[in-house]
């Protein structure tokens, strides 16, 4: 029997959002609509930006709040982002439209409580039937990963990083 899961891509390895955007063109191949939206906007110009005009009318990519890093002196104003940015994904989720919602970086909106934890599972509980949910983001909430069908910890072994090598195009960003 087909069944909507709720995904959670986690932890301080590299690869939670490169594994949500390889299950959006996985889905895409088949002529699932999907829809990622990004809560946050590194400083980078990501490819994937760009590589999904190339899936236009199959993957639909949003970025929400501009220049959004949740480093801002105004934590009144982030927090009224994050609200305005769950309600934009919270009208994604309940067209129903989609095969598979993308919430990409969405566990900092948790972490940093900048959400009510409650409403929010309760919501992604109650989406449409079938529909799948992806959420990435480091420091998941542990009831987030106790809702999730699919959880996976990305385990940091190594990160070139780590002996100098600075954030390249193509595998960074
Ligand atoms: P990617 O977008 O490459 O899949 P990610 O979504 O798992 O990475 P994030 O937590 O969103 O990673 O962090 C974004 C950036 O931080 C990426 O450019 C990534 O390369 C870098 N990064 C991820 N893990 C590490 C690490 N263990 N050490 C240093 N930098 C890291
Ligand atoms: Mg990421």
């Amino acid at each position: 029997m087909a069944k909507g899961l709720l995904i959670v891509f986690t932890g301080n390895g590299k690869g939670k959002t490169t594994a949500a955007l390889g299950m959006a063109m996985r889905a895409a191949g088949h002529g699932l609509k999907v829809c990622f939206i990004q809560f946050i906007k590194g400083g980078w110009h990501y490819g994937e930006l760009d590589a999904v005009k190339w899936f236009e009318g199959l993957i639909d990519f949003h970025v929400m709040g501009k220049g959004f890093t949740w480093k801002s002196d105004n934590i009144e104003e982030d927090v009224l982002l994050a609200r305005e940015a769950w309600d934009f994904a919270c009208g994604i989720i309940a067209s129903g439209v989609y095969h598979t919602v993308v919430l990409d970086e969405f566990t900092y909106l948790l972490h940093y409580q900048m959400l009510a934890l409650d409403a929010c599972l309760d919501f992604l509980n109650a989406r449409p039937t079938g529909q799948h949910i992806v959420v990435t983001g480091r420091h998941a909430p542990e009831r987030l990963l106790a809702l999730a069908d699919l959880v996976t910890d990305m385990q940091a072994i190594k990160h070139p990083l780590a002996s100098g090598v600075k954030a390249q195009k193509g595998i960074e960003f």
